[in-house]
């Protein structure tokens, strides 16, 4: 007998929408399983609010297992797919764990590509996981703590208080905001940190901000991140980083000891190992999102390149694509299952919006154009009716409610564990 088992793995975005919408209507034979690497999703467009401490990183993450009725979770890590056997293995907390399917959708996202420069790898930081945010912001209240200890006139000061965002896309000028309001609310807290000490540069090696939205909206988060002191470069590519500096094509060079690293993804190991077709690092899929025509594999998200039939493009990595993707293929998936036929993903894009820091960002919402206070509301409204719970919606709006009255919270919080105290020499 066929083995009717769904298996999707990843629990991001795609995957969760994908997996949700399927528990209603899948038949009740069929099985259905969601592997992810974590217990729970990641709202990755707030994670510059957990560096900015907007919000606390337990609250940009949501908690899997209370979203799921009938499906099955497993908290693993796909490592290999046996496509002619429909096998597939992860690595689990218990070990290896084998599993058969009928149909495997792959919605695991992209990989952070951090070895993109000469010395990013060792030196950057990536901004891609609710860990990244929370050591970022930890690394500048170190760096903050370290200007007071250095002595008046030395050079480390400025490395210290120096802070390079790399990429001007949505995460770049989103964390390069919210870092330049926090480190000005908290300097109040560093009375040896004189006026002007602080700093962050942001290089973007195209020529505006933001490409993905219309031109005007991205000369305005540059001329908004301008006015909050964010020293914003333009057609600045970046060619080396060490530890103490970042070196320009133009061969300046500008002291910092802490780079983020918002550019450069790559494409999750197991799509090689599978074989699959690849376009510009994501997994090519037909127009239904099938990887080909056997139509046992499928994929979405930001790992898949998935055709829009409204403009003929190829749909950009956003989450509100990878939403629209998930819906669409529950249809797919129920009417191959059927024996219909599958429909090609056709979406118009609803707009799209980034913020530049506290109370202000840009949009392009339904064909408007918003800037300052009304799109970062917008914003903020979006996000929060993302969120899967009321409880999780209420604690947030609580938080961003906080934070409009409330400076910035400036806890380092220290991993140190009882047994490592007197042996670490990390502050
Ligand atoms: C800092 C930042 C800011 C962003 N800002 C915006 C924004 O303002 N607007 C916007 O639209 N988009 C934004 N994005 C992009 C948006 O987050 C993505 O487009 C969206 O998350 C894609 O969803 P996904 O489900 O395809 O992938 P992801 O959300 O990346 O989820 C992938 C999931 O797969 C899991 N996984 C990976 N590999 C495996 C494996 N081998 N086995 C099992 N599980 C695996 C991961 O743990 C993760 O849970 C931002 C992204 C970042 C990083």
């Amino acid at each position: 007998m066929q083995d009717r088992t769904l298996v999707v793995v990843g629990g991001g975005f795609a995957g969760t929408t994908l997996v949700r919408a399927l528990e209603k209507r899948l038949p009740q034979d069929w099985q259905l399983v969601l592997i992810s690497e974590e217990s729970y999703t990641t709202f990755n467009p707030m994670l510059p609010e957990v560096v900015g401490a907007a919000v606390f990183p337990e609250h940009v993450i949501a908690p899997l297992r209370p979203m799921l009725t009938r499906t099955r979770f497993i908290m693993g890590r796909l490592t290999e797919v046996e496509r002619s056997a429909r096998r597939l293995r992860c690595t689990t907390l218990t070990g290896q764990l084998d599993l058969r399917f009928a149909h495997l959708v792959l919605a695991f996202g992209t990989r952070a590509h951090i070895d993109i420069l000469p010395g990013m790898a060792e030196h950057g930081l990536p901004l891609k996981l609710v860990g990244d945010a929370l050591h970022i912001r930890n690394k500048v209240l170190q760096r903050m703590a370290s200007v007071e200890l250095c002595e008046e006139g030395d050079p480390a000061r400025r490395e210290h208080g120096h802070i390079v965002v790399v990429g001007g896309g949505f995460s770049g000028v989103e964390v390069a905001g919210a870092l330049a309001d926090f480190m000005r609310e908290g300097q109040r807290y560093y009375p040896g940190i004189r006026c002007g000490e602080l700093s962050v540069t942001l290089l973007h090696d195209g020529e505006r901000l933001l490409p993905e939205l219309p031109a005007p909206l991205g000369l305005a988060a540059g001329r908004s991140l301008m006015q909050r002191g964010v020293d914003v470069r333009v057609g600045a590519r970046v060619v080396q980083v060490d530890g103490s500096s970042v070196t320009l094509a133009d061969g300046s060079r500008l002291s910092a000891r802490t780079v983020i690293c918002t550019v450069g993804t790559r494409i999750n190991p197991v799509a090689q190992q599978l074989g699959l077709p690849v376009l510009r690092g994501r997994i090519q899929t037909l127009p239904d999102c099938a990887v080909d025509t056997a139509r046992d594999v499928w994929a979405l998200g930001d790992c898949a390149a998935v055709p829009n039939a409204v403009d003929g493009g190829v749909s950009p990595p956003t989450a509100q694509f990878a939403v629209a993707q998930a819906r669409h293929l529950a249809d797919n998936l129920v009417a191959h299952l059927k024996g219909h036929t599958t429909q090609p993903f056709s979406y118009r894009s609803k707009g799209m919006m980034a913020t530049t820091g506290h109370h202000k960002g840009v949009a392009d919402a339904f064909g408007l154009h918003l800037s300052g206070l009304s799109a970062w509301l917008l914003w903020r409204a979006y996000y929060l009716s993302r969120m899967p719970s009321f409880g999780r919606k209420l604690r947030i709006w609580v938080e961003w409610t906080w934070s409009l009255f409330f400076p910035a919270d400036i806890t380092h919080l220290r991993f140190t564990r009882t047994h490592e105290v007197d042996s670490t020499t990390q502050c």
